[in-house]
C-alpha cells in the first residue's frame, strides 16, 4: 500500500514536492497546507488542480477537499487520518517556527514520521532539544533533509569513511531560479545570511525592499561562511568538528541557469598518512527542487521503515541514508 504523504507549506518546494509524488507509486498524497488553509483527501488530492487553485486564490483551502484556516497545521491534523508522514516545507521565519511545528505535533498526540529541509544550526538545536519529547510521543523526526543540509551532508558522512581524520568539509552551491517570487521564503532565509542582514531583518522586509535589494546585486546573491547546520549534523557523528565545516553558494535569481555546480569536498588524511580530498558534484541539470523534494521523501521512506520497527526521536541526515522511492 502507497505510503500517505502530506505536505505542509505550498509555496515554492510544496508545489515542486506533489509533482515529483505523483510520478511516484509508493507515495501518494493526500493533505496539504498553507497559510491560509488546507486540503484533505484520503485517496489522493489532483496536483494540477491543488496547483491552479494556490496560485490563482493563493490557497488549498479553497479545492473542493479543503477548508480555509488561520491556524491550517493544527486543524489539519486534527481533520486527517492515516496520514503516515509530512514533509515539512514551511519557511523557518521566524526562526523557531519549525520547533514550534514540531511541538504543535508532539501536542495533538498525532504518530508518525516528520522531515524538514531546514538549514540553520540555530534552528537544528531546537530540534535536537525536542528528541526525548518526540521519542515519548511515537514521532520519527528526520531533519536536515534538503540538499544542503541534506544530500550534499550524507555525501560527506560516506566520503569520511575513506579518512582516519578529517580536516575540512566545503560545501558550495549554485541555485538558479527564474524568478525570486517562487521561492519567497528560500530567498529570505538566503537573504538573512548577508553581512548586515539578520533572520528578523529579512522576514520583515517586504516584497518590494527585497526586490530593490536584487535590483542592486543584478538579482545575485552571494554567501559565505553561512550558518549551515551541516556542521552540527557532522560534529554530532565525530566526523569533525563544526568550525571545520564551510558553506557558501551563490544564488541567481533570474536565471535558471546555475551559476556554479553545487559540490561538496572532504578533504582527510587516511590510516596511511595520504592526505586527500573527495569531491562530489551535482549534475547542473538538477534543479534546487529536485535535489531537495527527492531528498526529502527518501529520508521519508528511510523514517517509515523505522517508524514501522518503533523506533522514534530525533535523527539526521548526515546518520541515516535516504531510501530510494519508487
Ligand atoms: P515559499 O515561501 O515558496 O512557501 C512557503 C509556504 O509555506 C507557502 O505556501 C505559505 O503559505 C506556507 N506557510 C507559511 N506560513 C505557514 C503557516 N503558519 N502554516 C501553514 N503554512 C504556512 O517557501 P519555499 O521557498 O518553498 O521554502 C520552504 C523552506 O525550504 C524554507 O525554509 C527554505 O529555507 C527551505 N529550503 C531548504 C533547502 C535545503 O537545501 N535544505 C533548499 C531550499 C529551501
Amino acid at each position: 500500500m502507497a505510503i500517505k504523504v502530506g505536505i505542509l507549506g505550498f509555496g515554492g518546494l510544496g508545489q515542486a514536492a506533489i509533482k515529483l509524488l505523483s510520478s511516484k507509486q509508493e507515495m501518494i498524497c493526500v493533505a496539504l497546507a498553507d497559510q491560509k488553509g488546507y486540503a484533505y483527501s484520503p485517496e489522493g488530492i489532483d496536483v494540477k488542480r491543488a496547483i491552479a487553485t494556490y496560485q490563482s486564490q493563493g490557497s488549498v483551502g479553497y479545492l473542493e477537499s479543503g477548508t480555509l484556516s488561520e491556524q491550517s497545521i493544527k486543524d489539519l491534523i486534527s481533520h486527517s487520518q492515516g496520514v503516515d508522514g509530512y514533509f515539512l516545507a514551511l519557511p523557518n521565519l521566524p526562526n523557531t517556527f519549525m520547533a514550534s511545528v514540531a511541538q504543535e505535533f508532539i501536542n495533538s498526540g498525532w504518530q508518525g514520521v516528520l522531515v524538514d529541509a531546514i538549514k540553520r544550526t540555530s534552528a537544528v538545536e531546537q530540534l535536537i532539544d525536542l528528541s526525548e519529547d518526540l521519542k515519548a510521543s511515537g514521532i520519527t523526526y528526520l531533519t536536515g533533509c534538503g540538499a544542503t543540509p541534506g544530500l550534499l551532508t550524507a555525501a560527506a558522512a560516506i566520503a569520511a569513511q575513506s579518512f582516519a581524520e578529517v580536516h575540512k568539509v566545503e560545501i558550495q552551491f549554485g541555485v538558479g531560479i527564474a524568478n525570486w517570487a517562487a521561492y519567497r521564503a528560500t530567498i529570505r532565509e538566503d537573504i538573512a545570511h548577508m553581512p548586515g542582514y539578520s533572520v528578523d531583518i529579512a522576514q520583515a522586509m517586504t516584497d518590494q525592499e527585497i526586490e530593490t535589494l536584487l535590483d542592486k546585486t543584478n538579482g545575485l546573491i552571494t554567501l559565505e561562511n553561512m550558518e549551515h547546520a551541516d556542521d552540527i549534523l557532522l560534529e554530532k557523528l565525530g566526523i569533525c568538528s563544526r568550525d571545520q565545516v564551510t558553506v557558501g553558494g551563490v544564488v541567481d535569481t533570474r536565471n535558471p541557469k546555475k551559476p556554479l555546480s553545487t559540490n561538496m569536498k572532504l578533504t582527510g588524511r587516511t590510516f596511511e598518512g595520504k592526505i586527500s580530498t573527495h569531491t562530489f558534484i551535482l549534475g547542473d541539470e538538477t534543479s534546487m527542487a529536485a535535489n531537495v523534494c527527492g531528498t526529502a521523501f527518501g529520508y521519508l521512506k528511510a523514517g517509515i521503515f523505522f517508524y514501522q520497527k518503533s523506533i522514534y526521536g530525533l535523527f539526521t541526515s548526515a546518520e541515516v541514508m535516504p531510501l530510494f522511492v519508487k
